[in-house]
């Protein structure tokens, strides 16, 4: 099954959800950072949160979730727009915590301490950000714990990654619940008896079930209306022209100091890996702009 998500109405209109499968791109991320299971799942996690949160983007309206904590991944980023193309990367993709009897250790990884930032680009003149202080480490429910504060929409959310034998993505993705203004509390109160007795999303996922199928188990019998179905796929927009822009931004001393060494400048980024040689020569003329514009 290819990567995609599915959004959903309930026919009450109390309810939206979404759940989206994103096993390929999450391994697509694992090989190009290179991370060890733990780092996999936490990277996992966040790519397929960004995902579903950004469900509800048009076009090149862009989403990103960042998470900095104190422990050794340090920062970890995922972006996504309205066309369902991601890009996830996290700071240091090795975590020194091997799993125990299966478990991923993802809030060691994090840090217990730190925060979770979301920024929207919905093409207005500012960009949306809003933060929160980390609440379990564990992604899932710090975001949950972001949409029923922050953004004021009761919200639960179901994160999950399972490996394989050598370490791979076998299947990944999850769900988003929210209770739209004006839903019944004992609607509420159902729903969260439901999410008690669902199996973990990681089982779901491993069992192969596909997001229509996840949200049917999800809303048990809830009658629903699909509002739109989007491919997924691991995309970085990475360019020259941004490369160039992040070098300006070292400024003139720096950028001349590169210039006149000997090993040659090779900026990677931080996403897909992509390398961008920088010649010693645009070096000098990045330099030489930048006390133009002095
Ligand atoms: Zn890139």
């Amino acid at each position: 099954m290819s990567d995609h998500l599915v959004r959903i109405l309930t026919l009450d209109g109390h309810l939206r959800a979404c759940a989206a499968v994103t096993t390929e791109l999450v391994e697509q991320a694992r090989k190009l950072q290179q991370t060890d299971p733990t780092a996999s799942v936490a990277l996992g996690r966040l790519a397929s949160a960004a995902a579903l949160l950004g469900s509800q983007l048009k076009g090149d309206q862009r989403l990103a979730l960042m998470i900095e904590g104190n422990g050794p991944l340090q920062k970890l980023h995922a972006e996504t727009d309205g066309d369902g193309h991601l890009r996830a990367m996290v700071k240091v993709p090795q975590t020194g915590l091997p799993p125990k009897e299966g478990r991923y250790d993802v809030a060691g990884a994090i840090g217990r301490a730190g925060f979770l930032h979301v920024s929207k680009d919905l093409g207005l003149k500012e960009p949306y950000r809003g933060m929160v202080q980390l609440v379990s480490s564990e992604i899932a429910e710090d975001l949950a714990y972001y949409l029923t504060t922050s953004e004021q929409v009761p919200s639960s959310v179901g994160l999950g990654v399972c490996l394989g034998p050598e370490a791979e993505v076998v299947a990944a993705g999850g769900f988003l619940l929210q209770a739209m203004p004006g839903c019944p509390e004992e609607v509420i109160a159902t729903l969260e008896e439901r999410l008690q007795a669902l199996p973990p999303v990681t089982e779901l996922l491993r069992s192969g079930l596909g997001p229509l199928a996840i949200l049917q188990q999800l809303l048990a019998g809830l009658p629903f209306r699909v509002q739109g179905e989007i491919p997924l796929s691991f995309r970085c927009a990475c360019s020259t022209q941004q490369i160039l822009q992040l070098l300006r931004s070292l400024g003139r001393e720096e950028l001349q100091h590169l210039a006149e060494r000997e090993e040659p400048t090779v900026v990677t980024c931080e996403f897909c890996r992509q390398s961008y040689p920088v010649t010693a020569e645009t070096l000098q003329t990045l330099a030489a702009q930048g006390l133009e514009a002095t």
